[in-house]
């Protein structure tokens, strides 16, 4: 496939306001690829060169772009520097300064070798490198294919396509309609490789991808909890005679994968953040006597000293590239395994969370630095209530009740009544904080020119895979987060509303967001609404929104995917309504 068929994609992509019609685009795309490129298209479309997982990280910075561009045009830094000034995009300023015209020629597999090369230049000399293959893609292409291969090298692809859209457009590509989505989600929940599942199902068809399973040192999407507006009802929403009801930590959660010596760590975002942790890789290598082994579980920093759980943020000051194992010295992280995953060669996806459980106790020899969630099973409600008294006491931040059904199946990516948490009510009116995504802000005025005045913010509506808008948010933010807003959003400035963005106009922002940056928002509760689109009823013109949203921190760990959906706005409303 010639790279000039992607871009020409691209164009249309971003001109459409229509999922269905992204959809159909893309599956048209799809349709028209061979097997050894319909991976590469999939990843291109969502902006990278490979799984996300993989973490192939281009490093291309507006320094490495402006001297790629120099070199292309045979000019001076400086000068691209100004043009960028006044154009604002690397594209545009590439398509003013290289005169080279370019050709056609370019194949979507060339582009991928060089972003790969590129991606993989490491050494002494590696920067001039990276410069001169990105100078020579560039010259090759044309003015429309010079700004989305900057776009591509710089991680800012901006397409508003999503991982659903595109199984969607393989199963209307290759099964017909967008109905047999399911086993591909599956396939992809369990791989967290869209490349992989497309290249699957388009070699071997859909028999292919069901024989997809779990495999070492890839990772599997983690599996989510839900929420319930009073204890008792935990009960009867897990609908098992007896539950778990584990602690609930607040730590980070890591996927172990354990191969023998070999250790893997897998963030809730699917990277590898086994370099972030290198006490817990040493805990699993020394304490999992299974061979071969993955674990669900939390890193949390736990001060043995005095007994009590240090907050999330402490662990947070391990995200770095430079001195982690000083970092790590001062803050141990302590590893509590609540799931297993995989062992001694196989899948334990399908076996019940009972079985799963009792294999983990098994595998896991208990160490201060590494044990089972500590938890009970119950069958009554003041047996939870208990349990989480006793859990607040200790300085945890609530409980997660598991079914102990014969079919409570690990589901990988889902967020079904299988699991629900429960925690200490820090919201006034919800039993909860909402976490969503934000897709506009209005310019500021007064003491807020100069940043934003507010932000709009919206829910992942998973069914039609759209965010559709809850709130604007102007509360809750200090000086120091409302002057860092332009910095922290800069990267998903887009022209235009996303595709996948469903905005009235009575709430249409002065500024558009691809869904990239997902907030943690206090609340007090949710009402109907003519203005937002969130659960968005066309008959009645009413959508649900959230009143008197106050910012409470960014959640950067999670993806646009896996902020508060509709279903669980719309379950809060119901809840609020019958208390
Ligand atoms: P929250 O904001 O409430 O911490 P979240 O929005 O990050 O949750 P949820 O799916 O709502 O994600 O809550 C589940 C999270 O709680 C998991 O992702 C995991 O990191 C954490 N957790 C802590 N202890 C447990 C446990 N025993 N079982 C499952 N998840 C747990």
């Amino acid at each position: 496939m010639k790279f000039a068929t992607l871009v020409s994609c691209f164009e249309r992509l971003e001109a459409t306001s229509s999922r269905n019609e992204m959809i159909a685009l893309l599956a048209r795309l799809l349709a028209a690829a061979t097997p050894d490129e319909i991976g590469i298209v999939c990843y291109f479309v969502l902006g990278e060169i490979g799984p996300g997982y993989s973490e192939v990280n281009l490093g291309i910075g507006d320094r490495t772009a402006a001297a790629a561009i120099a070199l292309a045009a045979g000019t001076d830094p400086a000068s691209v520097d100004a043009a960028a000034r006044e154009l604002g995009d690397y594209g545009d300023v590439a398509a003013r300064l290289i005169a080279a015209p370019g050709g056609e020629a370019l194949s979507v597999a060339e582009i991928h070798r060089s972003l790969s090369e590129i991606a993989g230049a490491s050494g002494p000399g590696s920067a001039d490198r990276k410069v001169s293959l990105l100078a020579e893609l560039l010259a090759a292409a044309t003015p429309p294919q010079r700004r989305y291969i900057l776009r591509l090298a710089a991680g800012e692809m901006r397409l508003g396509v999503g991982d659903m859209t595109i199984l969607d457009a393989l199963a209307e590509a290759f099964l017909g309609s967008k109905a047999q989505r399911p086993p591909l989600e599956h396939a992809y929940n369990i791989s967290s490789d869209i490349g992989r599942v497309a290249r699957t199902l388009r070699e071997e068809g859909l028999f292919g991808v069901r024989a997809i399973t779990v495999t070492l040192h890839k990772p599997i999407r983690p599996m989510l909890t839900r929420r319930v507006a009073r204890i008792s009802e935990i009960l009867e929403r897990i609908g098992s005679p007896v539950i778990a009801v584990e602690e609930k930590y607040d730590g980070e959660r890591i996927q172990a994968h354990k191969d023998g010596d070999d250790v893997t760590l897998f963030s809730r975002r699917l990277t590898d953040v086994t370099h972030q942790y290198p006490d817990i890789v040493r805990h699993v290598r020394q304490y999992v006597t299974a061979d071969t082994a993955i674990l669900d579980g939390e890193a949390v920093a736990f001060d043995h000293e005095t007994g009590t759980y240090r907050p999330f943020q402490t662990l947070m000051r391990r995200r770095r590239k430079y001195r982690v194992s000083e970092v790590a010295g001062e803050i141990p992280a302590t590893y509590r395994a609540f799931d297993l995953l995989y062992v001694d060669g196989e899948s334990c996806l399908y076996r019940s969370y009972p079985e799963r459980r009792a294999k983990l106790e098994e595998v896991i020899g208990r160490d201060e630095h590494i044990s089972p969630a500590d938890r009970i099973v119950t069958g009554d409600t003041d047996g939870i209530t208990e349990f989480y008294l006793a859990c607040i006491e200790r300085g945890l931040e609530g409980v997660v009740c598991k079914s102990c059904a014969d079919d409570s199946f690990y589901r990988a990516g889902a967020r079904e009544w299988q699991w629900i948490k429960w925690k200490s009510d820090y919201a006034p009116g919800l039993s909860d904080t909402l976490d969503l995504v934000i897709v506009g802000a209005n310019a500021g005025r007064g003491k807020r020119a100069g940043t934003y005045g507010s932000v709009l913010c919206a829910a992942y509506n998973h069914e039609e895979d759209l965010f559709q808008t809850v709130c604007g948010m102007g509360a809750g933010f200090s000086d120091v987060d409302l002057s860092d807003l332009p910095r922290r959003l800069a990267a998903a400035k887009v022209d235009r509303q996303p595709a996948r963005v469903m905005v009235n106009p009575q709430a249409a922002p002065d500024f558009w967001f691809a869904p990239a940056r997902v907030v943690e928002v206090l609340g007090l509760e949710i009402t109907e609404s003519p203005v937002h689109t969130c659960n968005w009823d066309p008959e009645r013109r009413r959508g649900l929104a959230l009143r008197f949203p106050r910012f409470v921190r960014w959640r950067d760990e999670k993806s646009p995917e896996q902020a508060t959906t509709a279903a669980e706005i719309a379950a809060m409303f119901r809840r609020q309504r019958e208390v």
